[in-house]
């Protein structure tokens, strides 16, 4: 079956949020073998105040609309990225230890 065809089917919505979802599993296999699991917790408050102002926060459960991860875990782990690179103005995708 075409990728085309697959996405017609799942939804772009959908597909994107499972390639998300193993994205970040691979982060965190990836943090747990190299022992860099968290970020500085001040570029963590600086990741989390960014989401709480953006329109795909939902912060009645705690979720990116986009990647449906909890931002109160999520903003924490090293490696991590905003879906929509908002995080990348500021350069904290990458860890500031
Ligand atoms: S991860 Fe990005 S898109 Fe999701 S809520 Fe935070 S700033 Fe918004």
């Amino acid at each position: 079956m075409k990728f085309s065809t697959l996405s017609r089917n799942f939804g772009m919505k959908k597909l994107r949020v499972i390639k998300y979802f193993f994205e970040s599993m691979w982060t965190i296999a990836k943090n747990l073998l190299t022992g860099e699991t968290f970020v500085h917790p001040e570029v963590a408050r600086q990741r989390y105040s960014i989401c709480k102002s953006c329109e795909s926060f939902n912060p009645e459960y705690d979720l990116c609309r986009e990647c449906y991860c909890v931002m109160g875990i999520k903003t924490k782990l090293e490696g991590m990225q905003c879906p929509l690179l908002k995080w990348d103005k500021l350069g904290l995708n990458k860890n500031k230890k």
